[in-house]
């Protein structure tokens, strides 16, 4: 059996071999690009160079790239723990091409290394292609010798990838593996897809033409090749097990917690142990490329993580902080490919104890608001928005933490007022400040908040991105 690390090297080693350049990991901040929030796929770091607009000394390259999904078009937040597969934070192993090879070559590498490397059987393996790409499904029925049934049309956005609204765009094929019927769901493009027996773990993005404008598409002149696989979804089907959280790397981390929390995971509450050994990586990795606990933007979204973690550490029994304890383990499991992890070790545990001791503060009372303002409330009956307020605006929970916190007895929370609530203290700080002669900050205030607004639309996150204790 192969531990994540080694797999990681694998995919590296095999590219490198096919002459890709392997390049390290790109920061989670993208550089120069204010149309993301977070680093979330590994072509990120070379749009500019499938554009053209960028040149680089070579045309094949190969990385392991640190994603979050945790805001902005992206966001598994609230998958995490939920499903076996979803990360806020997770590795992308990609190979590029920048206008050298294409389909044939994409898919016959990675067919070589799915079932001769990693030596998955063809048996267990199927495939989606967008509906109009026949001469994918003819290079899959050739390569992989797949009959149509292991070939799926799919005619949506999922097998059709687009930068934006304008620029590279192509379909994509995407490579599953049947888990076996033991577990629930149905194949890609069934009405029951989302279920766990079939599991998407490699995309193949065929960029091959430009979007010039809404309406007009030309061929690509030097069609370009951007794939993406899950490290942990990988780990998970070369380990024999049906859950990322049952990898080497997680469970090393779930001990930890479980040994910081002085009780091991039991039926009821596994779900906990998950969400935190997860949301542990995100924000360490994130303190690490700079995002630092915050009351807006990617700030705040890593407060959010963090907040929602300690939440969870509570559920578990700890009255003290736990997350901080939790870094060496991490570092142990993860720093060797990621040096960044051992350098920032000290500001990562700093700042998580800091965070912890903060929200400690107002948590306990908050959950028993909480508490009492729910308890009448069942399935399908919504929080009050006033009470979600209060919870945000006094005791620092984050709109999406007390959704969170009343999703497993199927309350939600009366958003519409919540936002109303946030909108009437906004009116009365405005209010304020009008008078107070310090018009100029305020004006960059409400400038800043404004710009955020604007790029990153978030829902409530944007709404939620000011005012916490
Ligand atoms: P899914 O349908 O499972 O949400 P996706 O189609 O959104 O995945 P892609 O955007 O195609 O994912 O990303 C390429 C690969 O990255 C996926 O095939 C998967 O292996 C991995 N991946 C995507 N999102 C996550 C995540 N939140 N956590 C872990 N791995 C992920
Ligand atoms: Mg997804
Ligand atoms: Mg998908
Ligand atoms: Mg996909």
């Amino acid at each position: 059996m192969s531990g994540v690390n080694e797999i990681r090297s694998t995919f590296l080693d095999y590219f490198a071999r096919g002459g890709h350049t392997v390049l390290p990991s790109s920061p989670l901040v993208p550089r120069n690009d204010p149309t993301l929030m977070f680093t979330n796929a590994g072509m990120v770091p070379f749009k500019n160079v499938f554009t053209g607009i960028e040149k680089r000394p070579y045309s094949r390259a190969t990385t392991a790239q640190k994603c979050v999904r945790a805001g902005g078009k992206h966001n598994d937040l609230d998958n995490v723990g939920y499903t076996a597969r979803h990360h806020t934070f997770f590795e992308m192993l990609g190979n590029f091409s920048f206008g050298d090879y294409f389909k044939p070559q994409a898919i016959e590498l990675a067919w070589t290394l799915i079932t001769r490397e990693f030596g998955l059987s063809k048996d267990r393996l199927l495939v989606t292609v967008y509906a109009d790409d026949d001469e994918a499904a003819d290079l899959w029925r050739k390569i992989a010798g797949f009959s149509d049934d292991k070939i799926i049309r799919i005619g949506t956005s999922d097998n059709f990838w687009q930068m934006g609204d304008t620029g590279p765009c192509g379909p994509c094929s995407e490579i599953f593996i049947d888990q076996g019927p033991s577990l629930r769901g149905g194949p890609p493009g069934s009405p029951d897809e989302d279920g766990d027996r079939f599991l998407e773990f490699w995309n193949l993005v065929f960029m091959q033409y430009e979007q010039v404008e809404p309406g007009n598409r030309l061929a690509l002149p030097h069609p370009s090749i951007d794939t993406g696989m899950g490290l942990e979804r990988i780990a998970a089907i070369l380990q024999g097990v049906t859950s990322n959280y049952e990898t080497d790397l997680f469970r090393a981390l779930i001990d930890a917690v479980s040994h910081a929390v002085g009780r091991p995971p039991e039926p009821g509450n596994v779900a906990s142990y998950r969400v935190i050994a997860d949301h542990l990586r995100a924000s360490a990795f994130l303190v690490a490329d700079g995002v630092l606990p915050g009351n807006e933007g990617r700030g705040y979204v890593l407060r959010r993580i963090m907040r929602r973690a300690m939440r969870h550490a509570e559920l578990l029994g700890s009255r003290e902080p736990v997350m901080f304890r939790l870094v060496p383990t991490l570092v142990r499991e993860m720093g060797a490919a990621y040096p960044e992890l051992i350098r920032a070790e000290g500001l990562i545990a700093e700042t998580l104890r800091l965070e912890e001791t903060r929200f400690r503060r107002t948590l306990e009372r908050g959950l028993a608001i909480l508490d009492a303002e729910s308890r009448d409330l069942g399935p399908g009956q919504n929080l009050s928005g006033e009470t979600a307020f209060t919870l945000y605006d006094t005791y620092g929970f984050p709109l999406d933490l007390t959704q969170d916190a009343l999703k497993a007895r199927g309350i939600g929370v009366d958003t519409d007022a919540f936002g109303q609530a946030m909108e009437r203290q906004r009116k009365a700080a405005r209010a304020a400040w009008s008078g107070s002669g310090e018009a100029a900050t305020e004006t960059v205030w409400y400038g800043i908040r404004e710009r955020v607004g604007a790029t990153e639309f978030l829902g409530y996150e944007t709404e939620t991105a000011e005012g916490i204790v």
